[in-house]
């Protein structure tokens, strides 16, 4: 049973609701359809036929009219020797043939009689012209309409007869009475002369024919159709009373007759058969009239069945689709919901049929998936949690193992030593590095990546990247160049914490996997704007490149192109994967271009809104930096807290130490302090609660600017800090490049502004060249700043000798350029001035232009005798 029904299966398998109707009701419809019109067709047909035969009824009825004075006119001719009357006859011969005249107009076009009526008109009324040549023309006149008009071919027993009888028998009748009586008034006028009786006989025996005929035609008529027998019957009795008159006179039985008293009977007979004519005619009419009004009902009839099913089908059809796409669609709207984790409530349809089976089935699935997904969220969470306790607890012996490895740095050791130790230190960093992007990825599975939305300034998160990344690259020996296009806004708004981690996971790679050449990083507008700023970013390296079987894997965790690269590049494999999941998440996508051997593009494509807000300045970080600082430091761990008095007292800080929050409220109390550096996690009152309780002081003590220090880097913990009323927060083991330029920072932010023109000792930016020290080595800076003033060399010609009217917006670029390679050795005050001049160039201002460069050549000369200083 199912192989037969398999091919309908298949077919239904692949069609929609609305065409399996379709195809199902097309299928049944057709010849159904086509039977029906066969039908309506053949009841129109017979309604047709039924109105053509009552218009021959209505003609003949007219052309009696015409044929009774003829027929009179006929007789008189015979028996007085003249047809007229003195006037009457001709009278009625006159309005019988507009009568006639009348019909023929109304219905002539379709019995055909047109030509016919007009060629006998004129003649009817024409006196010299003998009457029985008219009733012969007249009576073929009589049988062309019982054709045209199909009377004669009705095939239906109970009007067959009364046509005959219309038609044929009563015509024909009065005809041979006309004839019998001209015989017998011709032989009573001829009263002694014997005369041949045999043409009378004849008359008589064809006029009893057409009786016998007439009577057999009646009896089965009046069988067929009762109901005619009262109305024609009486008319017939009188036709046989009256005829039977004329035919004892004509068989001589009774006593002679004068003529007078034959044209009297034959007058009575002939009135009998035209008064039956008129009741059989009336009858037929009636019974046509009947057949028309049934066929036209039964018609009507079926046309309103037909209607009526489609209707209903229709109808019932509309019904069951809009049922079955409800319940669809609340399936639908369901399982898109349950991907998104909201299950809501169980669907509900209503009825009986197999649809409620499905969704009961479907919500026995989406309630165990319900249960399944509470319990994955749970297990999620759990995972969450003890990623943040083992962060946490990992996090906090490396602070010791690191920031004991930066404080051994300061000291004076053996250069083997100094390796040991600068080993030691990497190590962890790589560590932490690893740590970091186990943590990263995990949140991100979690599906608790959140994106910030703030304004920031593209350039400069470029610029970080590649100043973060420009001692790595020189380490190697690579060129590093970064190129924004000019027509890119650079305030844009987005994250831009994100969009640099992004960045430097790609330039890092780039630099990891190249040996030789360069790597450079170009942004560009891509695409039409429409509203938002379309990026692209590619990062083109000449490394090792990637074979394209690899490419499509790359982006997948723990994905490194092959396992010996680990080893010599070291790497988790997650970097990728994590910069994908931030751009999807940014609504962009991340692709690659490369060959094996040949070098990599990497390129995020991603559109940005613009900044809301113009962009405040960056902050400048000069060598307040290291004012020495009152500094008060909670920390209950006795190894942190070795580690970050080390950092501080290394910068000269003056630190005050307490062990817990309790201890932390009761010494700020007296105030007197810069900066609290401030542990989160602490025994007893912890550090966000007691930052509560500092903030509740009258100031100054309650705004002193409050550094939390937490191993503990989720954003939850971190949002508990900043709600608590801390205002930075620092991730341990701590950066102590980072602890340095955050307390530079909170230092300066209520000093005043710098000076427009650079006094000595704001030359340079004290603590990043300290950092950079710190990463790269002492010597490898002074060999760096060795190389420095040739590298500026070329910019500082480009720019100086500028007068008013150059155009100034070519200098954008070597401006831009100086700034660049200012910064990336700390020379802020030449950087902060080319950055001026770089803005004057790009607003096509000359004379500023001109103005500001003048002095850039004495700044540069400045800072690069700081620097040397500086480097000792
Ligand atoms: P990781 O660098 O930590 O191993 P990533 O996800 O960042 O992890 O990179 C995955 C792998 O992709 C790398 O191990 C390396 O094999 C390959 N790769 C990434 N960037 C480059 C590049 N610029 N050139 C060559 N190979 C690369």
């Amino acid at each position: 049973m199912s192989r037969l029904l398999a091919p309908a299966v298949f077919l239904m398998q692949r069609l929609r609701y609305a065409h399996k109707f379709l195809l199902i009701c097309l299928l049944v419809a057709v010849p159904l359809g086509l039977l029906t019109a066969l039908w309506l067709a053949e009841l129109g047909r017979r309604l047709d036929d039924a109105r053509q035969e009552l218009r021959g009824v209505e003609y003949l009825t007219a052309l009696r009219a015409l044929l009774e004075p003829l027929a009179e006119a006929d007789a008189r001719a015979a028996i007085a020797g003249q047809r007229d009357d003195g006037g009457a006859l001709a009278e009625r011969l006159r309005a019988a043939a507009a009568g006639v005249d009348a019909v023929n107009a109304r219905m002539g076009e379709q019995l055909g009689t047109t030509d016919l009526w007009s060629a006998l008109r004129p003649r009817v009324v024409h006196t010299a012209i003998s009457p029985g040549m008219l009733i012969t023309e007249t009576s073929a006149l009589v049988s062309h309409v019982g054709d045209t008009s199909r009377l004669t071919l009705d095939p239906r027993l109970e009007s067959y007869y009364l046509i005959d009888a219309v038609v044929d028998r009563l015509p024909a009748l009065a005809r041979q009475l006309n004839a019998l009586a001209v015989h017998l008034v011709r032989e009573a006028s001829a009263r002694g002369v014997p005369r041949d009786r045999e043409e009378a006989l004849v008359a008589l025996q064809l006029a009893e024919v057409e009786k016998s005929a007439l009577d057999r035609g009646h009896a089965v008529a009046f069988r067929t159709t009762p109901g005619l027998r009262p109305a024609v019957e009486p008319a017939l009795a009188a036709t046989w009373t009256a005829v039977e008159q004329l035919a004892l006179v004509a068989r001589g039985t009774g006593p002679s007759t004068s003529p007078e008293e034959i044209v009297r009977l034959h007058h009575d007979a002939v009135t009998a058969v035209w008064a039956h004519y008129d009741r059989a005619a009336h009858a037929l009419a009636r019974q046509l009239s009947a057949r028309a009004a049934g066929l036209a009902t039964h018609r009507a009839l079926l046309l309103a069945l037909i209607a009526g099913v489609v209707g209903v089908v229709v109808y019932l059809w509309l019904g069951f689709y809009v049922s079955l796409r409800r319940a669809v669609h609340a399936l639908e709207d369901s399982a898109r919901g349950m991907q998104s984790g909201d299950f809501g409530t169980p669907v509900h349809v209503d009825g009986r049929d197999e649809l409620t089976r499905v969704v009961a089935a479907f919500n026995t699935v989406a309630h165990r998936l319900r249960e399944e997904w509470r319990r994955a969220d749970a297990a999620t969470r759990a995972k969450s949690e003890f990623l943040a306790v083992m962060s946490h607890e990992i996090r906090t012996p490396m602070n010791g193992v690191l920031g004991m490895a930066h404080l051994l740095l300061d000291t004076p050791l053996s250069g083997g030593q100094r390796r040991q130790v600068e080993t030691l230190r990497d190590s962890g960093q790589a560590l932490l590095t690893i740590l970091n992007d186990i943590l990263d990825f995990s949140k991100m599975e979690a599906g608790k990546l959140e994106l910030a939305a703030e304004d920031f300034d593209l350039e400069r998160v470029v610029g970080s990247v590649t100043a973060l990344m420009t001692p790595r690259a020189r380490e190697k020996g690579l060129a590093l160049h970064a190129s924004l296009a000019s027509d890119v806004p650079i305030a844009l708004r987005g994250d831009a914490g994100r969009l640099r981690q992004v960045l430097l996971n790609l330039v890092g790679n780039a630099i990891k996997f190249t040996e030789r050449g360069e790597v450079r990083v170009e942004v560009t507008q891509s695409g039409p704007a429409n509203g938002r700023v379309p990026l692209s970013i590619c990062v083109h390296d000449t490394g090792i490149g990637i074979p394209p079987e690899a490419q499509a894997r790359l982006f997948q965790e723990f994905t490194q192109v092959d396992a010996s690269a680990t080893r010599r590049y070291g790497g988790t494999g997650l970097g990728l994967a994590i910069s994908r999941r931030i751009v999807l998440a940014m609504g962009g996508d991340i692709g690659i271009d490369s060959k094996a051997g040949a070098g990599s593009t990497f390129t995020v494509t991603v559109a940005l809104e613009r900044a809301q807000a113009p962009l405040a300045p960056e902050p400048h970080m000069a060598a307040s930096a290291v004012t020495p600082l009152r500094i008060l430091l909670a920390e209950d761990n006795a190894v942190n807290r070795e580690v970050a008095l080390g950092l501080l007292q290394r910068d000269g800080h003056a630190v005050t130490v307490v062990t817990d929050g309790a201890q932390a409220v009761a010494t700020a109390r007296g105030g007197g302090f810069d900066v609290i550096l401030m542990d989160v996690h602490m025994p007893g009152m912890d550090g966000t609660e007691a930052t509560r309780i500092i903030r509740g002081f009258p100031p100054p003590g309650g705004r002193v600017p409050i550094v939390a220090l937490s191993a503990s880097v989720l954003k939850d913990e971190i949002d508990i800090c900043f709600e608590s009323g801390m205002d930075e927060f620092l991730a341990k083991p701590i950066d102590p490049a980072a602890l340095t330029r955050m307390l530079a920072r909170l230092a300066t932010s209520d000093a005043p502004p710098p000076a427009a023109a650079p006094a000595a000792g704001t030359l340079l930016d004290e603590a990043y060249l300290r950092a950079l020290v710190e990463a790269l080595g002492a010597a490898h800076v002074a060999a760096l700043a060795a190389g420095l003033p040739e590298e500026m060399d070329a910019h500082l010609r480009r720019l100086t000798g500028v007068v008013p009217g150059t155009d100034v917006t070519a200098l954008r670029a070597a401006a831009h350029a100086l700034k660049g390679v200012a910064a990336n050795l700390g020379l802020s005050a030449l950087a902060a001035a080319a950055g001026a001049v770089e803005e004057a160039a790009h607003a096509g201002d000359a004379g500023r232009v001109g103005k500001l460069a003048a002095d850039l050549s004495g700044c540069a000369d400045a800072s690069l005798a700081a620097l040397r200083r500086f480097l000792g």
